[in-house]
């Protein structure tokens, strides 16, 4: 008898136990979804194009310098050259006193022919997310992180480039539906994480 007690007492305790465990392992998990895309991949804002980018209030938070990523932000991925709105455009954001450089994980030859109607400092092959190409661009321009906005159609290599070296991160619409193939592998998961960021299930970044 006291035996059957006991073991309906420890089943007992058992089974409150393995809700409490899955309890706080439901509430860890989402500690840790929120945490990692808060941090590395919630934009501060989402836009439909780069025009819609509220350059004015990047002034009054200091920003000086805006990173552009080329692909699908300012230009489809395969047009090779920049159309004469965009020069007018973003010279004119030069004029309102940002710099303006490029960082691209594409090859030399595709941005250096996209950057003749330029001549903005650019760098290729900049392996976004890494850091070892915004930080080459940081030295040479002698800003500090939080004076920089990074801009990009792409969460996992534009806005985790930015997050991770807590810089302002855009996030846009990407320019064109069509992507090369291993951007269009990414993009589903991506989707996912711009609903949740537009849902705002989880708080939007620190940032903001
Ligand atoms: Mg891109």
């Amino acid at each position: 008898m006291d035996c059957g007690k006991k073991t309906s007492f420890n089943s007992r305790f058992w089974s409150m136990s393995a809700i409490k465990q899955l309890l706080f392992r439901q509430t860890l998990q989402r500690f840790v979804v929120q945490g990692v895309l808060m941090k590395f991949l919630y934009p501060d804002i989402y836009v439909k194009n780069i025009r819609a980018i509220p350059y004015g209030k990047m002034l009054e938070r200091n920003i000086k310098l805006l990173v552009f990523d080329i692909d699908n932000t300012l230009v489809p991925y395969d047009m090779p050259e920049a159309t004469e709105d965009l020069v007018i455009f973003l010279n004119g954001l030069k004029a309102q006193g940002f710099e303006i450089c490029l960082l691209s994980n594409n090859n030399k030859k595709r941005v250096e022919l996209f950057n003749k109607k330029f001549n903005f400092t650019a760098i290729y092959k900049a392996r976004k997310p890494a850091s070892v190409g915004i930080k080459k661009i940081i030295n040479m321009f002698g800003v500090s992180p939080e004076e920089v906005a990074i801009i990009g159609d792409q969460i996992f290599t534009d806005i985790w480039c930015g997050n991770r070296n807590k810089m302002f991160t855009i996030l846009t619409k990407p320019v064109e539906k069509r992507d090369s193939f291993g951007v269009y592998l990414k993009r589903g998961i991506e989707r996912k994480v711009v609903d949740a960021f537009k849902k705002k299930a989880y708080p939007i970044h620190k940032k903001s």
